[in-house]
């Protein structure tokens, strides 16, 4: 199974510097739930594998971050779209727990449990660990500039990413053209 790995704030919806911590400050993008859809007809299973540091923190509660995937789950499903599973790194930075993008361990994760094929699937995130994360474990890598980079910021990369776009929608739009 080739999948795609969505980091969530930024990507799906609009990050803010102190924390995305409820369903009222989540705004998810107009374009997303059509870009999973997209996604699925195309044949990809989609997960989200996002860094929480706030619910260690005690700035986000639990039953509020799945308030929020639920949120989301149902605008995507009123598109047609599917998300097959949500991964959650709930660890300080310092931690340095095996999960917290950089590290690959949410991906890793979804991968055994799943069965799925990382040199086909791709990660698409907003941050440079996003991108570490997908290709310390082989994944195609796209970069969107909906977070707080800049395509400047991107050419600093170590690593660049294979593809920037401006929103997931473009990412997709990449990753149908690319991987079919
Ligand atoms: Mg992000
Ligand atoms: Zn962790």
């Amino acid at each position: 199974m080739r999948v795609v790995f969505l980091d969530r704030d930024g990507v799906i919806n609009e990050d803010r510097d102190d924390y995305v911590k409820n369903v009222s400050e989540l705004k998810v993008f107009p374009w997303t739930p059509s870009a999973v859809r997209r996604l699925n007809d195309a044949g990809f299973d989609v997960y989200v594998v996002s860094n929480q540091q706030g619910v260690a923190k005690g700035i986000i509660s639990e039953d509020d971050l799945l308030a929020m995937q639920s949120e989301i789950v149902r605008q995507v499903k009123s598109a047609g779209g599917r998300i097959n599973g949500f991964y959650y790194c709930r660890h300080l930075a310092s931690d340095k727990c095996s999960c917290r993008k950089p590290e690959p361990g949410m991906l890793k994760s979804a991968a055994m449990e799943h069965g799925i094929d990382l040199a086909g699937s791709y990660m698409i995130g907003d941050s440079e660990r996003d991108i570490i994360a997908g290709k310390v474990v082989g994944c195609h890598t796209v970069l969107v500039l909906t977070g707080k980079l800049t395509l400047g910021d991107a050419e600093a990369f170590v690593d660049a990413p294979d593809y920037v776009a401006c929103d997931l929608s473009a990412a997709v739009d990449y990753v149908i053209g690319a991987g079919s």
